[in-house]
């Protein structure tokens, strides 16, 4: 309501002159502003009692943002403004000042692009009401800059109009004065969540309800209260005199969360998914990048990220066919498998609901699946830890293996021969690890499924973590037949988290750290109040054993299975997976690749998982590879991990690996073998040297992956 004094600039040897004059303007003007005032405020007086029905109201906290590693803004509160319009006021402006409502309506069509006839009916529409939101119940939101430009378009005008209205009072020009005011607006502040980088981590960071009360998914929900702040309250109350009488407690900012997250990583991840899908082409794609020596997570990214900013929209995920169809997507066909009537009983409503359901749900903690080949290293390192298996021991593998009745094939029953442990996990022989997991043999299997935290949470700090408890064979449920097929992957559940984790252990000396998202919290001035420090839960194996697994890992690359990853000139370790899918006969399969690098001093984990690749053959882990690789190509330079050497480099020769097993290696040790009843004995070292078997074939494609004939 006050006036800027117009600019000194242009008017000072005029201002002598018309001092009077504009004094006597701004004197009558300055009237009108008190009157407006106290007319304003006794509405706003009676609005404010009768809203906080005669006892308080209350004062929204600012939530406090959720930064990456490098601090960027991942999540952030938005100081905004509503656009109130007050017709009643204008409608008494506009009488006493002819023009105003013109004036009003044409500055705010033209700083916030509104159409002015709706402005304008909404003044004289409303003339009764002292408190109307623009745009209906939702509002015209406004941000700094808007409101900033929309007061400088005021100031000007009213710069321009006593100017002018004193350029005739002066008689220095001929016309009518400028009657009009800008009135009867006013802006409301509120906050608004606002998410920077729309659907880049959606599913770990999540969204709130709209008044940000509530935490709806991710981050937002696991630490809604921290972030939300304590709402202040205004109480009001009528004094003795008979006075409105008011006590303010102020509002507590929330706190704001410091995570490990890293969105460069994540925009990494990001195309390569899209790359991965132009090439090829999958489902239910997740990516979780990790710190194997501390347990943080660094980036989570899958196929359906969703706008932050805009949760509930499908638009950018599905094509409007297939939102005619929700029923038909591959998300709802998973999710109802075996009670498709129920899915087919709902309305198509409820169907776009639960699909958005399954979008938002975040598989990479949430969702549970058969790990396959890629539970073998844990397998490995649990013998080679107990000393029940010697690196230099050997298993014979003859294509199958008959456990409790049941015929357990290798891949495309491959003959692999005369294997040590380590050649076992890098052609990935399900027929080598049942023996393996046979000579471990329950106790010990179940007992360091435990130690790798299978079967538990793993108390990562998102919402809604998989309860694999009854998903996996305990000591007292488990049979030879499950301790065997578990050897190789098959008949339990994990969630990506839980494999991440205890891979993690595996490669970094044996330590298993809880994993996690958040590594500080800050108060709204950026003061750290509390530091998360990362959190050893036990130790799996010892640094000897672990050494080990690094090897056997690098060796999966350099010579087994996972050759495709390689890119050549880096160390990398890894192992893939490619695990049957329910029911076996469909041969549908979750490809997956889990690895480290560099090899000898791994700076970041990579899991991921692709549900049912679009290739003819699933059985093989090539897609998850190829997605893999598509991430390290940038990973390494982000990193700032450099080639080896050319020398260095292996180079991934299928062939190799069926000769390096020749038969004085395989002497050392002892293997099962199935004899004709049916029974497993041990082989004697003799009959290890009688049946090695020469493996001329060599293939192209790398073999490896388990299938299992359960007759
Ligand atoms: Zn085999």
């Amino acid at each position: 309501m006050s006036k800027k004094p117009a600019k000194k600039t242009d008017r000072v040897k005029r201002l002598a002159v018309l001092f009077w004059v504009v004094g006597l303007l701004l004197a009558a003007c300055m009237g009108r502003a008190i009157y407006l005032v106290t007319a304003n405020g006794n509405e706003f007086r009676h609005k404010a009692l009768a809203q906080a029905t005669g006892t308080s109201t209350s004062i929204a906290a600012k939530p406090g943002s959720i930064l990456d590693a490098n601090g960027t803004y991942l999540a952030a509160t938005k100081r905004v403004y509503r656009l109130i319009l007050d017709p009643k006021v204008m409608a008494e402006t506009d009488e006493a000042n002819p023009g105003s409502l013109d004036k009003t309506a044409e500055i705010l069509s033209e700083t916030f692009s509104l159409d002015i006839d709706e402005v304008k009916k909404a003044f004289t529409e409303n003339t009764d009401s002292s408190y109307l939101r623009f745009g209906g119940s939702s509002g015209t939101i406004l941000e700094d800059e808007e409101v900033e430009a929309y007061k400088e378009a005021v100031s000007a005008f009213n710069s321009e109009k006593t100017t002018y209205n004193a350029k005739i009072l002066a008689k220095e020009i001929e016309g009518t004065k400028i009657t009009a005011k800008v009135s009867g607006v006013w802006f409301e502040e509120e906050y608004r969540r606002e998410y920077p980088l729309g659907d880049t981590l959606s599913k770990v960071i999540g969204y709130t309800t709209e008044d940000m009360s509530e935490g709806i998914l991710g981050l937002e929900k696991y630490y809604s209260d921290l972030i939300q702040g304590v709402d202040g309250k205004e109480y009001k109350y009528i004094d003795e005199n008979g006075k409105v009488t008011t006590e303010v407690v102020e509002a507590e900012d929330g706190l704001t969360l410091q995570t490990s997250l890293d969105a460069n990583v994540s925009a990494i991840l990001k195309n390569a998914i899209v790359k991965f899908q132009e090439e090829t082409g999958g489902h239910r794609i997740n990516i979780i990048v990790m710190n194997p020596n501390n347990g943080e997570i660094i980036a989570m990214e899958s196929d359906t990220e969703f706008d932050l900013n805009d949760p509930t929209d499908l638009s950018a995920l599905f094509t409007e066919e297939e939102l005619e169809n929700p029923a038909e997507s591959f998300l709802l066909q998973e999710a109802f498998k075996g009670r498709t009537e129920e899915l087919e009983a709902m309305t198509k409503e409820e169907q776009l609901e639960a699909l958005l359901q399954q979008v938002q749900l975040n598989y990479a903690v949430s969702g549970t699946y058969e790990p396959g080949s890629t539970a073998k290293a844990l397998t490995l390192a649990t013998g080679i830890e107990e000393n029940i298996i010697d690196p230099e021991d050997t298993f014979f593998c003859d294509g199958t293996i008959e456990v409790e009745g049941y015929s357990i094939h290798c891949h495309m029953d491959d003959q692999c021969g005369y294997l040590t442990p380590m050649e076992a996990l890098g052609r990935s022989c399900n027929v080598c690890y049942v023996q393996i997991g046979q000579k471990i043999g329950i106790e010990t299997f179940t007992k360091y499924q435990e130690i790798f935290n299978l079967g538990q949470k793993t108390g990562i700090d998102l919402p809604a973590e998989a309860n694999t408890k009854n998903l996996i064979y305990h000591e007292d449920s488990m049979q030879t037949i499950d301790l065997s097929t578990s050897s190789f992957g098959q008949s339990f559940n994990v969630s990506m988290i839980q494999l991440a984790s205890a891979y993690a252990s595996l490669i970094n000396g044996g330590y298993y750290y809880e994993p996690h998202v958040v590594t500080s919290v800050l108060d709204s001035e950026g003061n750290t109040v509390e530091e998360i420090e990362p959190l050893l839960v036990r130790r799996t194996i010892s640094e000897e054993t672990s050494e080990y697994m690094r090897e056997a890992l690098e060796y999966v690359i350099e010579k087994g299975t996972a050759g495709y990853v390689k890119i050549d000139g880096y160390n990398l370790l890894g192992k893939t997976g490619a695990s049957e899918k329910l029911p076996r006969s469909e041969q549908n399969y979750v490809v997956s690749f889990i690895g480290a690098a560099p090899a000898d001093d791994p700076k970041f984990l990579i899991y991921a998982t692709v549900d049912e690749p679009d290739v003819e053959d699933q059985s093989m882990s090539k897609p998850a590879q190829e997605l893999v690789r598509y991430c390290l190509d940038d990973l390494y330079a982000y990193y700032g991990i450099f080639p080896e050497t050319a020398d260095d480099a292996y180079s991934y020769d299928w062939s190799q690996l069926r000769d390096s097993t020749d038969s004085s290696d395989a002497a050392k040790g002892k293997s099962f073998i199935d004899d004709p009843e049916g029974t497993l004995r041990w082989i004697t070292d003799d009959e290890n040297l009688l049946n090695r078997t020469e493996n001329t074939d060599s293939e192209e494609e790398e073999p490896s992956q388990e299938t299992e004939d359960t007759e």
